[in-house]
């Protein structure tokens, strides 16, 4: 079969050898079809999954995760123990956060990093080790570190000068000492979309390099502080380690020259390593980028002779992205003629009852996402397709190119890939839909971790709704 169906397919999107096969770099692992075809997700039909909760519905693979989460964990401390030092590694929660999954990043030995008073609430919620916690933010409130200090959360992360003195003076108030790092922004433009690459001059995140100095005196001199160390996060999605190792040799040569001043225990080199969304992807191991960052550090340290610190990682996406997928219902489905390009073409627009509320990725980053028909295997040819939501906006994408099967049909599921990180957390009641529920599967057991929004949960927050409602509520509680 041609490379390229379509006329109007990227160049990327090779259309698929078999259009019900389950590519394994993009699927969580006990993602398969069963006898009749149909998906499964660790034992549990996808269909039997649409009947117990709906759709649209969050998925998670719970070993998929765990095993995933545990290979980091071990790739990271591989790479640092190679140059004979340690690795932290801190959970992203923003990506994914729930307090169920504060207990797996837990049970897994993880710390974790959150980056507002919600969640830290929730962190702390889900029964972490406060010690383990990491409070990240460039514009966290008094009251957010009040609580991060008094919780004894093990680091905050300084993003600018005023922070020093705001949290000294809480940490003084307290009559505590708290951890700190400072984040700095070295200025290197991590190779990603523009919009994620957060370690760039033009950016609101983090201290210059020359600013640093001063600003780590300022925190050597106050007795409630504790310089843990420097802190870069160089951007999301990453696939070359060349901006990770411009960055982080940029940071060793600021963290040398600080340690005039004394000790520095441990070196934060962040997150944002990349993850498979599509078939198409090849995104380097974990274990890849760290061994080449590793390897960095150790010969910049030498190079200038001191000593290699403790290293910190902050994954989030790596962890969780392709541990979770999406199910949708089909609706409505329309073959829309494009005939103004080179060669008249069609493109099947796949309407399914969710969209950028659950997933505002396509919308936000133009990111891509990967399909797959799954109540059922087709033998239909493979048609160039368009998965998007019910809401008001032509931007309201899920699946921006994909080959789904011609015969793709109303009440079809379908399964969107890869759509464990930066979903649900980003989720939205736009149009007043209600966000789906999560659930986690496991041993053929599928388990509610979140559940889903009710129309009652949308009016709960309306004052003139529940003004008017109150005496029925009421009543309706006394029985
Ligand atoms: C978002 C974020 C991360 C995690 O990024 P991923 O791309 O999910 O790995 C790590 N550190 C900081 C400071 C972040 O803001």
């Amino acid at each position: 079969m041609a490379n390229k169906l379509s006329p109007i397919a990227p160049e990327w999107l090779k259309v698929p050898g078999d259009i019900n096969s389950i590519d394994a770099k993009v699927w969580p692992a006990n993602v398969k079809r069963d006898s009749n075809g149909e998906l499964l997700v660790a034992g549990v039909t996808v269909d039997e999954l649409a009947n117990q909760f709906g759709t649209p519905l969050y998925v998670y693979d719970q070993d998929d995760f765990m095993a995933r989460a545990e290979g980091i964990k071990i790739a990271l401390q591989d790479a640092a123990a190679r140059i004979g030092t340690t690795a932290k590694v801190y959970y992203a929660s923003k990506a994914f956060l729930c307090t169920e999954i504060v207990s797996w990043v837990d049970q897994l030995g993880l710390s974790i990093d959150v980056a507002s008073g919600g969640e830290l609430a929730a962190a702390l919620a889900g029964g972490i080790d406060p010690a383990r916690i990491g409070l990240h933010g460039n514009n966290k409130s008094l009251t957010e570190i009040g609580r991060a200090v008094a919780a004894g959360v093990g680091a905050i992360v300084v993003d600018s000068e005023i922070e020093i003195e705001r949290i000294a003076s809480v940490a003084g108030a307290q009559d505590k000492v708290q951890a700190v790092r400072l984040r700095i922004n070295t200025g290197v433009h991590a190779n990603t979309h523009d919009f994620l690459a957060t370690a760039r001059e033009d950016q609101k995140f983090g201290i210059p390099i020359a600013d640093a100095p001063a600003l780590v005196a300022k925190i050597r001199a106050d007795r409630h502080l504790k310089f843990l160390g420097l802190h870069q996060h160089v951007g999301s999605q990453i696939f070359s380690s060349d901006g990770f190792i411009e960055s982080t040799r940029r940071l060793i040569a600021l963290h040398a020259q600080l340690l005039s001043g004394g000790d520095i225990p441990e070196l934060n080199i962040g997150g944002g390593f990349g993850i498979n969304y599509k078939p198409a992807d090849n995104a380097p191991s974990v274990a890849k980028v760290a061994f080449a960052i590793t390897d960095a550090v150790a010969a910049e340290c030498s190079r200038l002779g001191i000593k290699v610190p403790a290293l910190a990682f902050e994954p989030g996406r790596a962890l969780v992205g392709n541990a979770g997928i999406t199910i949708y219902n089909v609706g409505t489905i329309k073959d829309v003629k494009i005939t103004d390009g080179a060669e008249p073409a069609t493109r099947k627009y796949v309407s399914v009852d969710g969209g950028m509320s659950d997933n505002a990725r396509p919308a936000l980053y133009e990111a891509e996402y990967h399909t797959v028909l799954a109540s059922r295997t087709s033998k239909a040819v493979p048609s160039l397709s368009r998965v998007v939501g019910k809401h008001c906006e032509s931007g309201d994408i899920v699946v921006l190119h994909d080959y789904l099967p011609a015969d793709v049909s109303p009440n079809d599921l379908l399964a969107v890939a890869a759509t464990g990180a930066y979903c649900y957390s980003l989720s939205s009641n736009y149009n007043w839909l209600t966000r789906p529920p999560v659930v986690a599967v496991q041993n053929g057991q599928a388990r509610l971790i979140v559940r889903g929004e009710t129309e009652a949960d949308l009016f709960a927050r309306d004052v003139r709704y529940q003004a008017a409602h109150a005496g029925s509520a009421s009543r309706n509680e006394k029985g």
